[in-house]
């Protein structure tokens, strides 16, 4: 059985968003609303690499203001988006850590009282700016242990986090398995390694109810990533409806039977009973 409160579904998201990154972020708003692809959902970054705090920028507010107004969410994507811990000391760890992602999984070996400040101040620079706020993004998709914890204790009723592989619904981790569709575009084998990824993702994705575009913005330096994803884009909205990650996850509370027991709506892949269990499984092993 499938997620049929909704039917198909795609969650176009746009990743790293901050006053640094906004001409590139632009960009790619700008290609989803030639596609006409809306609702997007935002994932904020309050502090980017230590730089220019979103508060102090007018015109980056007064930007997502309008995004809100016609529909879109903004989320909550880490806090500095770096990850500044001592280096990994395991070779999952350095997988992980450093060659998926530049040091960019904040919260992947946070401490708890670290991860609960980060996350207090990203919720607060939210409610400061009457952001509406539901769900949280850790960068480069790694959560560590004791930040599962800070995210529990945090006093604020978040709706969901995300994983490479799928969303927990809080606030008891629920997961469901998604599509996920991700460019690494910075190398010309990168590129192409994630052509081959995207095009796996997309078989599968006829199992999922919903299917995830994450856009970058490091996806706009390559004019053949752009021109695949329109592609693609254009494609999938042939086939699924597009909405915010907090409508989807909202949908499952409008069913009234099947999600409680999570057993038969859930996806059917082995990966599902361990990918509940822990933060090990929040990451990826490609
Ligand atoms: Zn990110």
């Amino acid at each position: 059985m499938s997620h049929h409160e909704v039917g198909p579904a795609v969650a176009l998201v746009v990743h790293d968003v901050a006053p640094r990154t906004w001409p590139e972020c632009a960009q790619l708003l700008q290609m989803l609303d030639d596609l006409g692809a809306r609702p997007v959902t935002i994932l904020v970054v309050p502090h980017y690499h230590y730089r220019d705090p979103i508060a102090k920028d007018a015109r980056f507010i007064a930007a997502l203001d309008r995004r809100l107004a016609r529909g879109d969410e903004l989320a909550l994507h880490g806090f500095h988006h770096r990850d500044d811990e001592p280096p990994p000391r395991t070779l999952r760890g350095f997988v992980e850590r450093r060659m998926l992602t530049r040091a960019e999984g904040e919260f992947a070996a946070l401490n708890e009282a670290s991860a609960a400040w980060r996350l207090a101040h990203g919720i607060e620079a939210f409610r400061a700016l009457r952001w509406p706020l539901y769900g949280f993004v850790p960068p480069a998709w790694l959560l560590g242990e004791a930040s599962r914890a800070a995210i529990d204790r945090c006093g604020y009723p978040l709706r969901y986090v995300s994983a490479r592989r799928g969303i927990f619904r809080l606030p008891n981790w629920r997961f469901t398995r998604t599509a996920n569709l991700c460019y690494s575009p910075d190398a010309r084998w990168r590129r192409v390694l994630s052509r081959a990824l995207i095009r796996a993702e997309l078989a599968r994705a006829r199992h999922r109810s919903l299917l995830r575009v994450s856009l970058h913005p490091q996806d706009v330096r390559s004019p053949e990533v752009i021109a695949h994803w329109r592609t693609l884009i254009a494609e999938i909205l042939a086939e699924r409806l597009p909405v915010t990650k907090a409508q989807w996850t909202a949908s499952f509370g409008q069913s009234p039977v099947g999600y409680a027991s999570g057993a038969s709506s859930e996806g059917t892949d082995a990966g599902l009973s361990t990918a509940s269990s822990g933060s090990n499984a929040l990451v990826s092993s490609q």
